[in-house]
């Protein structure tokens, strides 16, 4: 599957927060939660605009980085992300299941390159 810098940049932001301070938690506290759902969506945006990726396959990446992500998390982002026309899904009939893949909308393709510049500024003021 296709990897590439943003792809660790958001992996290491996501160890930044969850590293940065054990009290901080994650699951505790609305602001560190719309900051995770944050970078997850761009995570999402990223590889579905290289590919159509399905849910598990997504499930499975952010878990190889090092986070766990449960189908309650997950799918109401995707929702979200569909209803924001930014994916757009289509089932397809993989060894006779049905699997909801999504793809990048040009819209979502417009914002997934206004994050990445926002994420670079980011990292480089980070690490400057
Ligand atoms: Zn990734």
């Amino acid at each position: 599957m296709v990897r590439n810098k943003l792809c660790g940049y958001l992996c290491l932001l996501m160890l930044l927060v969850l590293t940065s301070d054990n009290e901080f938690r994650y699951h505790e506290c609305m602001l560190t939660q719309d900051f995770f759902r944050g970078f997850i969506k761009l995570h999402i945006l990223h590889h579905a605009s290289k590919e159509a990726i399905y849910g598990i396959w997504i499930i499975e990446e952010l878990g190889r980085h090092g986070y766990k992500l449960s189908p309650g998390t997950l799918y109401p982002i995707l929702h979200s992300l569909e209803k924001d026309r930014l994916l757009k899904s289509e089932d397809k009939t993989v060894e006779g299941k049905v699997r909801k893949y999504y793809k990048l909308t040009s819209e979502g393709k417009r914002r997934l390159e206004e994050s990445k510049l926002k994420v670079r500024e980011l990292v480089d003021e980070l690490y400057e």
